[in-house]
């Protein structure tokens, strides 16, 4: 799924690494389960490469666990893949306007990163 036509009509390239537009939904249960994967595989690791590597393993694994979002950078709506293999989406949510700082979850997601 190198591309994708949002219902807006933008042309979204899926295939761009980092992804800007593009977010991994992770479950709050999963993320203890996460935390508990990389202290077993810190613990296992016979060097920083090896750990480096089981650490890029669990986030993006042969069989993905999270379902992949793409933001649209025009319109806003969010895309979501239950699979980074699947030729559809499984949804489309529409952003509803508010009064907030941000534009776009991803200046969201920038603006926390920079703080
Ligand atoms: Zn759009």
């Amino acid at each position: 799924m190198p591309k994708i036509r949002c219902l807006c009509d933008e042309v979204i390239n899926l295939s761009v690494i980092p992804n800007k537009q593009e977010f991994k939904l992770i479950w709050e249960p999963l993320i203890e389960k996460l935390i508990d994967s990389l202290v077993n595989a810190h613990r296992q690791a016979k060097s920083d490469e090896d750990f480096e590597k089981q650490v890029y393993n669990l986030f993006y694994p042969k069989q993905p666990k999270f379902p992949e979002v793409y933001e649209c950078p025009n319109c806003g709506r969010l895309i979501v893949f239950s699979s980074p293999s699947d030729p559809n989406p499984a949804f489309w949510f529409q952003r509803e306007p508010v009064n907030g700082e941000a534009d776009s979850l991803r200046s969201l997601v920038e603006k926390i990163i920079d703080n």
